[in-house]
């Protein structure tokens, strides 16, 4: 469970009403039982339920199961989709060691409101569910052109680009160790404009998922899962 506060031997942590309807209403624990906390900075650490009230707890950290990890050193740019499949694609990158997830505004994009703190709260449950010891902040939306002229030097971008689908590759520019972005776009592709833009950039590398036109989700997991593969630790 995620909680926003120190974490150390003997250290009490409150638990607010969301946590303790979770773990005492849903998840049936009691006074006594053993609840594994993280915050980000502390590694993971076993806790005991000192009270368990039923809307708020107390736990006190026991001793430390885990480490604190690091996501990789990898950023997600993607243009938001329908709520569920943008859903998804936080879940996904999340699960699959993204350290920052960037909604970025396209031409083509969804128009529907991005609710960025529900998108926080599920980056939050992904962490939780896949035991990742980090929770990625999920950025406010901001437009592509605005990220890319204040692009960080050293940092590739990757960019899954549906016109390269047929000819395949492009990863090969890449090595491991580099720190690295991964732009995905919106269902309706990027606009001409944009791709321009795109390709004059030496920071960007064109690169292709296969064969076939993926959708935005789809195209997000494949992305990371491909980067992961040949780039990841
Ligand atoms: N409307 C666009 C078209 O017909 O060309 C398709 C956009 S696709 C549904 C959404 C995004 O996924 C694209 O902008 C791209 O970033 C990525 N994508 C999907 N399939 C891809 C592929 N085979 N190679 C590279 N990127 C892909």
């Amino acid at each position: 469970v995620f909680v926003d506060q120190p974490l150390g031997p003997g250290q009490a942590v409150a638990l607010d009403e969301a946590r303790a309807n979770y773990l005492f209403a849903v998840m049936r624990l009691g006074a006594g039982d053993a609840v594994h906390l993280f915050n980000g900075q502390d590694g993971e650490w076993r806790a005991e339920v000192a009270e368990a009230g039923r809307r708020r707890g107390i736990a006190v950290c026991a001793d430390q199961t885990a480490p604190q990890g690091v996501p990789s050193d990898l950023w997600l740019l993607f243009s938001p989709v329908k709520k569920d499949r943008t859903n998804f694609i936080v879940e996904k990158a999340v699960e699959l060691g993204a350290a920052r997830l960037m909604p970025v505004s396209t031409r083509h994009m969804n128009s529907e409101r991005l609710r960025t703190d529900k998108q926080q709260a599920h980056a939050v449950e992904a962490a939780e569910q896949c035991g990742a010891t980090w929770v990625p902040v999920v950025e406010d939306l901001q437009p592509l052109d605005r990220l890319l002229a204040g692009w960080p030097e050293g940092r590739r971008l990757y960019w899954a680009d549906e016109a390269r689908a047929g000819a395949g590759g492009g990863w090969e520019a890449g090595s491991p160790g580099e720190p690295s972005a991964i732009l995905i776009g919106p269902e309706g592709g990027f606009s001409d404009d944009e791709r321009a833009r795109l390709a004059a950039r030496p920071f960007v590398t064109p690169v292709s998922l296969g064969p076939r036109i993926l959708r935005a989700e789809t195209a997000a997991l494949a992305a990371l899962t491909l980067w992961q593969a040949r780039f990841g630790d």
